[in-house]
């Protein structure tokens, strides 16, 4: 299986939303020191959007995080498998979202027993 197409899309979403996710602190004066923004780790700044509760704020950094997650996974040569059962993610899912984590039946599952 070939994933290379994914590759580039995932890195340029990654950084726009990480420059998106700067912005909507900045906005939402979460901090209002833009250098500050600009020091902080990336967790940080995910971790500190998730607890404010504001919705924008909020899509964003789960986006975020996921979208950073596949991007590792690249690095780590683990990219397509899922995260729950490690087998390989549906083709036409990767297709639709490059940064799904997982593959259909453990999604299924999931939602089976956690919502
Ligand atoms: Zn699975």
């Amino acid at each position: 299986m070939n994933y290379q197409q994914f590759q580039s899309p995932l890195n340029t979403e990654f950084l726009t939303l990480a420059e998106e996710l700067k912005n909507k602190i900045q906005l939402n004066s979460l901090v209002t020191d833009p250098a500050k923004i600009n020091d902080a780790e990336l967790n940080d700044l995910i971790a500190m959007a998730k607890a404010s509760f504001i919705p924008a704020l909020f899509d964003t950094a789960i986006r975020l995080e996921k979208v950073d997650a596949a991007v590792c996974s690249f690095k780590l040569g683990m990219y397509g498998l899922c995260t729950d059962c490690e087998e390989e993610i549906e083709y036409s899912d990767l297709e639709q979202d490059p940064a799904q984590p997982r593959c259909k039946a453990c999604r299924e599952h999931s939602r089976y027993h956690h919502d």
